[in-house]
């Protein structure tokens, strides 16, 4: 999925996640959802956030892309360090951020390994990146989202 559309489910996922959990601050929270849908894209050095930091060529060559960046570890790892050092809605919402971009990955027909490398657990999609149906599903998510705002 392009960066727009992952940012776009971490706003939905972060939206509806206020269900659960109540942050001191709203905005952040969000804000912190949106920012970590773009974190798991740190092993592609064309990525957006890739692009800003020069560390992404090193994970792309020791991780490759799509590997270990893009399982469930890393975002259960953040999520505990941070709620133990900073309280449990701001590691929530960077668990939340990252798992929307996992997701989004799993709709696409690339997929994801969500427990790379230890096991096969894939989730793999019918979607394009780039293509009709991804650009369909980010109005949707962001019509969605308006929806849950409003
Ligand atoms: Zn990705």
């Amino acid at each position: 999925m392009m960066a727009h559309t992952h940012m776009a489910f971490g706003l939905l996922f972060g939206l509806l996640s206020l269900s659960f959990v109540h942050p001191a601050n709203k905005y952040i929270f969000i804000s912190i959802a949106i920012f970590s849908s773009l974190l798991p894209d740190l092993d592609h050095p064309q990525s957006k956030l890739g692009r800003k930091f020069c560390f992404s060529r090193i994970f792309n060559v020791f991780f490759g892309h799509r590997g270990f960046f893009h399982a469930v570890w890393i975002p259960i790892a953040i999520w505990l360090v941070l709620s133990l050092g900073f309280g449990i809605s701001y590691g929530s919402a960077v668990f939340i951020g990252y798992f929307a971009h996992l997701f989004s990955d799993g709709l696409t027909k690339s997929g994801v390994n969500l427990v790379h490398p230890l096991h096969q657990l894939r989730m793999q999609g019918f979607i394009e990146t780039g293509g009709v149906v991804e650009h369909l599903v980010f109005f949707t998510l962001v019509i969605l989202s308006i929806i849950l705002v409003l």
